[in-house]
């Protein structure tokens, strides 16, 4: 890394305090809980990053989702009443949090929420609290290839965006009574929920709520500060590139990291350089100016490169790259939306990318409890694909048999009647398994999400998350804490990544 300025700020040596705190939680004892690790698909040599980037909000900074959610969801529907101009009735709607998940796609045209797999199959949709039965999801979503990317859809992309899915759900559920909301149609009910949340975000209203009630909306935490400074061990420059401005990112860094450990008085020790403001993903692909920040965060003027120690405003990739004077590949970075961090970042650069999915270690408590029902399922679908193959051969004896007996006089009609019989034995069983397999599936669904099922799995493909996590990201873990299990030089090795004809041995020899 070339050093022509002062000294950089990570070569700063950790108070001796800190130091200490540190050691007392290093772990060095084999993985940790399930829950708590960190999984990856790519390889990843720590060895290697030289440099780690944090997004802040759902990364570093974890809220608690509830009170967060029911606070964006309040305010939303007062500004939808008073600026949108939608009946007061609206403040009747429900309060769903449990209704929406990441992932999904809200169709602004049918006014639907769905579920698709990373093959863009459309297995689960809902119009208002109504799910759509197999005929009306084979109407919608199954003459025409479907294009996600389209101005048709919106993507749930990180959970900043679970309350107006559950509030656009709502509105179209309430516009089946109130002619007042239906004359809107559903394209302009989505309209009016973003533009209203996008204020609600932007004129500071939710900021400054959040940052006058901090306790309720945030937790800290001694490990998450363990694992920065973990990360930071050798000389490594960490970076804050966050969207947020400077005085609601300073505010929720204070509360997270000032005076949480012996010598840790200022989240500014943690950071070696600090962008707010970034304008994610465009930050990726537009080159632009960083304005530079006093203490207090006050602009100062233009500069055409960061440096090292200092704040920042806006920015682009280009003029933060040449700052860094790295290859991208040794830059992990580490957020949490699929797209802004994920998709885009590795779209303009060769940047690894850690992505958090806070819900995982609900998943993974969910798959751990039903580890039987899954065995069960597993088995029942072996058993369904031995009965198919059986009743596929069987059907063509029939059809075989019944040509036979009428073109030539000899054929044993009998045997007919016995392929027949077969056949319905066959057919009978294939359906009952076919029933007990879709029962085995709602259950296994409903125990992951009362309404979506597993974040990952859509029956047997992967969500259309689970496939851009798996292409996007070369790490994830359910939160930036989990680094604090590992070494700051940890080599993370991907166990396998079978094709599915390499599955089968695989499979055979467990
Ligand atoms: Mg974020």
């Amino acid at each position: 890394m070339s050093r022509t300025q002062a000294p950089h700020p990570s070569e700063r040596r950790l108070p001796d305090e800190v130091q200490a705190e540190l050691l007392r939680h290093m772990t060095s004892d084999g993985e940790p809980q399930s829950e708590q690790r960190i999984f990856v698909n790519r390889t990843l040599r720590m060895e290697s990053v030289r440099c780690v980037g944090f997004d802040l909000d759902w990364t570093l900074a974890d809220y608690q989702r509830l009170p967060f959610e029911r606070l964006m969801f309040d305010l939303t529907i007062e500004r939808l009443i008073e600026h949108h101009g939608h009946p007061a009735a609206v403040r009747d709607l429900g309060f769903r949090p449990d209704f929406p998940q990441r992932g999904l796609l809200i169709d602004k045209q049918a006014g639907t929420v769905l579920r698709m797999s990373r093959h863009r199959f459309v297995n689960l949709a809902y119009f208002g609290r109504e799910r759509l039965n197999r005929d009306e999801l084979k109407r919608l979503y199954r003459y025409e290839p479907i294009q996600p990317a389209s101005g048709r859809f919106y993507h749930i992309d990180s959970l900043f965006e679970l309350p107006e899915t559950n509030i656009y759900a709502e509105l179209v559920e309430a516009s089946k009574t109130l002619p007042a909301l239906a004359e809107r149609g559903y394209p302009r009910l989505f309209e009016d929920v973003r533009a209203a949340i996008d204020w609600v975000h932007a004129a500071g209203t939710l900021k400054s709520r959040v940052l006058a009630d901090t306790d309720r909306y945030l937790r800290r935490d001694r490990l998450l500060a363990i694992a920065l400074l973990r990360l930071r061990l050798g000389g490594r420059p960490l970076i804050l590139l966050t969207n947020s401005n400077w005085e609601y990112a300073s505010g929720l860094c204070s509360f997270l990291f000032d005076g949480l450990l012996p010598g840790l008085e200022s989240w500014r020790q943690l950071f070696d350089l600090v962008i707010v403001e970034a304008g994610k993903p465009d930050f990726f692909r537009h080159d632009r100016p960083f304005t530079s920040l006093d203490r207090d965060g006050e602009p100062k003027g233009e500069a055409k490169l960061p440096e090292w120690g200092g704040s920042y405003s806006g920015g682009c990739l280009e003029g933060l790259m040449r700052r860094i004077d790295l290859p991208g590949e040794q830059v992990l970075y580490v957020g949490d939306h699929i797209y802004g961090d994920a998709v885009t970042s590795k779209q303009e650069s060769t940047w690894r990318i850690a992505l958090i999915v806070r819900e995982l270690e609900a998943e993974i408590c969910a798959r751990l409890e039903l580890g039987r029902q899954s065995g069960r399922h597993i088995q029942l679908m072996r058993e369904l694909g031995t009965l198919g193959h059986e009743l596929d051969h069987v059907r063509d004896q029939v059809a075989l048999g019944g040509s036979l007996a009428e073109t030539t006089a000899a054929f044993d009609r009998a045997d007919l009647e016995a392929w027949r019989q077969r056949f319905a034995d066959v057919g009978r069983r294939h359906r009952r398994g076919l029933r007990q397999l879709a029962e085995s599936a709602e259950q296994l669904d409903a125990a992951y999400h009362p309404y979506w099922g597993s974040l990952f799995k859509q029956g047997t493909s992967k969500t259309r998350f689970a496939g851009q996590l798996d292409s996007y990201a070369c790490l994830y873990t359910a939160r930036a804490r989990n680094f604090a299990f590992y070494g700051s030089q940890h080599y993370y090795r991907v166990a396998r990544d079978p094709m599915m004809h390499e599955l089968e041995d695989l499979e055979a020899d467990d």
